[in-house]
């Protein structure tokens, strides 16, 4: 297993939730963390990626940087989703070559599999399919990342690896009820209702798609894992395993909040796929398996929500 006391780490996207997260369960392992913001490098930009990769001395470097939006900024910006995020990681990962990066993780997410792919969705869906059409700029993009990594490793060796999580939440989230995903979303309108003393809630759809999250900081916890434990030319998923109902999403976060107002399903809105759930038993078969309840991960997202 590698070890990460005294190495020097850089977390790219140390801004965003899953960076944010990283950095947190970074700091109980003895590493030296690097971080560096947009004013320091601009990630797009190939000269300065790799100027400062060549000055960091850096020993593992974690690509949690990228373009992401929802459906309605993917659909209107596909070129800021596409090469944008071509050139982020092509940019990291060829300087990471260049400058003798012992461990690199590059991150994507569930959106590289195909819109069809059987559920849960294995690794090796990938590629056996078309992909979601308004997503594609950003799978694409992710797609190649992976294929970056292992073309590094058959071509020169390089112990690089790829992780794909499954839907994300907690601190630093977006609660923009217009952009944000269903968790977020529906913790600020029960808090809004609460607030508001309102006897109703609206949740879209018909509340019967399944889905399944990850707080970000057991994502975290899974990916400072696969550092130290994972070496192989596949990437791996990175899911709780656990499934539900939006519906049963909304009842829980209205336990958390404290607030049991009537449930008003607007079918005028998308139900989105039925059901969205990663295989990970890949990772679970390795021997991680720290994912909290979704209760507890609510009640921890809620109380960031509450402070911000
Ligand atoms: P998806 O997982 O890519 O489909 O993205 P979302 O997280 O946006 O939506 C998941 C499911 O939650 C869909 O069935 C939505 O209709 C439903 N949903 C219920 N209420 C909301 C809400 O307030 N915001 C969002 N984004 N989705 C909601």
């Amino acid at each position: 297993s590698y070890d990460l006391s005294g190495k020097r780490v850089w977390v790219a996207g140390h801004r965003g939730m899953v960076g944010g997260a990283l950095v947190r369960r970074l700091e109980g392992e003895g590493c030296e963390i690097v971080t560096a913001g947009r004013d320091v490098v601009d990630l797009v930009d190939q000269k300065a990626v790799h100027a400062f990769m060549a000055e960091a001395k850096l020993d593992v470097v974690v690509v949690a940087a990228a373009k992401v939006g929802g459906i309605l900024a993917n659909d209107t910006h596909p070129v800021d989703f596409l090469y944008d995020n071509l050139m982020i990681e092509s940019n990291i990962i060829h300087a990471a070559h260049e400058s003798d990066v012992e461990r690199l993780l590059f991150l994507g997410s569930s959106c590289i599999y195909p819109k069809m792919a059987p559920q849960p969705i294995p690794e090796d869906a990938l590629l056996t399919g078309p992909l979601e059409p308004t997503n594609e700029w950003y799978a694409i993009a992710k797609i190649a990342g992976i294929k970056l990594c292992q073309a590094y490793r058959k071509q020169y060796g390089r112990d690089w690896i790829s992780a794909m999580p499954t839907n994300l939440y907690g601190p630093g989230d977006n609660y923009d009820l217009q952009s944000s995903h269903v968790l977020p979303a529906l913790i600020r309108k029960f808090h809004e209702a609460k607030q508001a003393g309102a006897a109703e809630v609206v949740v879209w759809g018909t509340g019967t798609p399944l889905r399944e999250f990850l707080h970000c900081d057991d994502l975290a916890d899974a990916l400072v894992f696969l550092l130290k434990e994972y070496s192989g030319y596949d990437h791996v998923n990175v899911g709780s395993g656990a499934e539900v109902t939006i519906r049963e999403l909304a009842e829980t976060i209205a336990a958390v909040v404290g607030y049991e107002a009537r449930l008003t399903f607007d079918s005028t809105k998308p139900d989105g796929t039925p059901r969205k759930l990663m295989d990970s038993s890949r990772l679970h078969a390795m021997g991680w398996n720290r994912a909290r309840s979704l209760k507890d991960g609510v009640a921890d997202a809620y109380e960031a929500f509450l402070k911000d």
